[in-house]
């Protein structure tokens, strides 16, 4: 493919073209230098640090390429950002309770970043909800206890509730969300067994649904939740012990990523009557909690499509502020705590994964006699005059003709009457024409629908050192979209087509989807590579739900992680570095004995030996092959 035509271009041409104010959160930018930074904002001003620099930091110390960055400061500012908003939203309507939030350890459980929640989340009481009994372990070793909120969903045997229950003895607000009735007579039997009354909440199935990927976790066939009828027999069984007293929270949750915000004023508005109804049945009642569901504009298109949203975290704030005073005020009932359990949009921004592009293929032509060789085949001599007749206004016809030519060369090369190089002529000739009607197309900037696909078939392949199954799984599971882009020389005009394929050996392991204005496209601009100079890209919003996730197809493990936490001087400090696995450890996983395996290589290299075909010197250096090998990264080093 030829280059496209160079024309000035800038670093905003690049901002533009990878809208990063859109989806950046104001957290991402493009510096002078057209290295993307990251900004940060402190009470005496904004300070930029440039990912670029980040990289030789991570180099210096050995730490290679694909590497997942975390900058703290962003986890801390979209902690901030949720409280305050609520804080807001409340004082300005005058309602009468208080915003209490929890952050959902599945959503990304690194220890790291729930120590972080934990710290910086302190001075808004911020809490964690827990829905495991090894997610219930980490809430109650990573709060304080005193008076900190761990709402526990899931399904709660007896040892789950038994340490819930205990650790309200520490000052923990554990509160046992039910999700089936079945947990009730554990909860009541366990709670009279130790003698500590239990803090409990319902989750209610909500009959509202709402758009997007995760739409099935409501509506009346969601697998959570108790029905109507289900709610109803809990409250009469909690009445029957004596304990309507300890039934305090009302739990809904809509799905997550909801890219609409009439869904969830909608479900904000179901749950509310849920609510009003178990005070008018005598609960005490208290809290209202609305689960997870604020999105991420991972398009940002600030649209109803279901990989952005149509509102922001302050309207967001807002709707259900409004929603829940309203309905309650009706009814005299007084405004209970509000909970919410963010995830996705409390760490997404925090985390982005770095890597470089290793190898690419280009889909051009090789060079090609002026004329067809005397005697070729007429399909070949079609094709040479299609390429000469080609102009803007016969696009569509020439190649339709194209298209017939190459389909009938090969099938008679599969019968035996065309030979492998008339055949490559031409799957030349051809290349050269689908590029010739692109380049037509490009000046008239209008692709007809059946040519749409033309771009994608001559695109370049790059590809990237990551593997998409380990460290972007919902982009292969679910069609997740992540901001991608090149993190440096982003002053030059990309001029390439491309698709990326991963390290994997696997058709899956590709991204060609990436963001567009209002939706999706199936190729990024990229730029050429340059000899002996790193190319580096960056998967941008990969903090929720990815890490953990992830698997490990074709034994690619984890990456080498860095966490940043940039000062109000400018300077940044590597707080932690933590190497990605090696190939013994991912082997390890899949039970094998690096051990074993030197040992039983070992022996096959003494045999070799013994039978002459090495000598001792050569058994040497490969025993030194293989065991650095076991050391290594399981990527692609340079
Ligand atoms: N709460 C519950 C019960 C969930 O199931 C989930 C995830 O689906 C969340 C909270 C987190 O949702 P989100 O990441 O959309 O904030």
């Amino acid at each position: 493919m030829t280059p496209r035509k160079k024309q000035t271009w800038t670093t905003e041409d690049s901002t533009k073209l990878y809208r990063v104010h859109d989806w950046g959160g104001g957290y991402f930018d493009v510096s002078d230098q057209g290295e993307v930074t990251v900004k940060v904002r402190f009470p005496s001003g904004e300070q930029r640090v440039s990912l670029m620099d980040i990289v030789a930091g991570a180099n210096q110390r050995d730490l290679q390429m694909p590497l997942l960055l975390r900058i703290e400061n962003l986890l801390d500012a979209q902690i901030a950002l949720l409280n305050e908003s609520f804080r807001q939203a409340i004082a300005e309507r005058g309602y009468r309770g208080t915003y209490q939030g929890v952050y959902p350890i599945k959503v990304n459980q690194q220890r790291q970043v729930i120590e972080e929640i934990a710290k910086f989340g302190a001075r808004y009481n911020h809490g964690l909800e827990a829905g495991s009994k090894a997610e219930l372990i980490v809430a109650l070793s990573s709060l304080p206890g005193n008076d900190s909120i761990v709402i526990c969903n899931g399904y709660k045997d007896e040892e789950f509730i038994d340490l819930g229950l205990r650790a309200r003895k520490l000052g923990y607000r554990c509160v046992f969300v039910i999700e089936t009735p079945t947990e009730l007579p554990i909860i009541l039997e366990r709670s009279k067994a130790l003698g500590i009354r239990p803090f409990i909440g319902m989750r209610a199935k909500l009959a509202t649904t709402a758009g997007g990927h995760w739409n099935k976790t409501s509506g009346d066939r969601g697998i959570f939740g108790l029905t109507t009828t289900q709610l109803i027999g809990i409250v009469d069984a909690l009445k029957e012990h004596d304990m309507l007293d300890c039934l305090q929270l009302l739990h809904c949750h809509l799905g997550s990523q909801i890219p609409n915000i009439r869904d969830i004023r909608q479900a904000a508005m179901e749950a509310c009557r849920y609510y009003i109804n178990l005070v008018q049945e005598g609960a005490p009642m208290g809290y209202i909690d609305l689960g997870g569901g604020l999105a991420v504009d991972y398009l940002g298109s600030k649209s109803n499509n279901i990989q952005s949203r149509n509102y922001t975290i302050d309207e967001y704030c807002a709707d259900v502020v409004e929603v829940i005073m309203e309905s309650l005020d009706a009814h005299q009932i007084p405004h209970p705590i509000i909970v919410t359990e963010s995830g996705r949009s409390t760490v997404a921004y925090y985390s982005l994964l770095l890597f470089n592009i290793f190898d690419v293929t280009h889909f051009e032509p090789a060079a090609r006699p002026e004329s067809p060789p005397e005697g070729e085949n007429p399909l070949i001599h079609n094709l040479y005059d299609t390429l000469g007749r080609l102009t803007q206004s016969n696009v569509q016809h020439c190649y339709n003709n194209t298209v017939y030519y190459r389909d009938e060369i090969r099938e008679m090369f599969k019968r035996g009457q065309v030979s492998l190089r008339s055949r490559s002529l031409a799957e030349n000739l051809v290349l050269e024409i689908f590029q010739r009607i692109i380049d037509l197309l490009d000046q008239e900037g209008e692709m007809p629908p059946e040519l749409k696909g033309l771009r994608e078939q001559m695109a370049d392949i790059y590809y990237g050192n990551l593997s998409i199954f380990q460290s972007l799984p919902d982009c292969w599971a679910i069609g997740q979209v992540f901001p991608i882009m090149p993190i440096h020389r982003l002053a030059e005009k990309p001029s390439r087509d491309a698709i990326i394929a991963d390290i994997t050996c696997d058709s899956d392991g590709r991204i060609d989807n990436f963001i567009d204005a209002y939706g999706t496209r199936r190729t990024l601009s990229l730029h050429p590579l340059k000899e002996n100079e790193e190319y580096y890209l960056g998967a941008f919003l990969v903090g929720a739900y990815q890490e953990t996730l992830g698997d490990l197809h074709n034994l690619f493990g984890d990456t080498n992680v860095v966490s940043v936490r940039i000062n109000e001087d400018g300077s940044f400090d590597i707080t932690r570095e933590t190497e990605g696995d090696s190939i013994a450890d991912i082997l390890g996983y899949v039970q094998y004995n690096p051990k074993d395996l030197l040992e039983r290589f070992r022996d096959n290299a003494e045999r070799a030996v013994r039978a002459g075909s090495i000598s001792v010197p050569e058994r040497q250096d490969i025993l030194k092959t293989f065991e650095d090998s076991l050391r290594g990264y399981s990527y692609y080093e340079t």
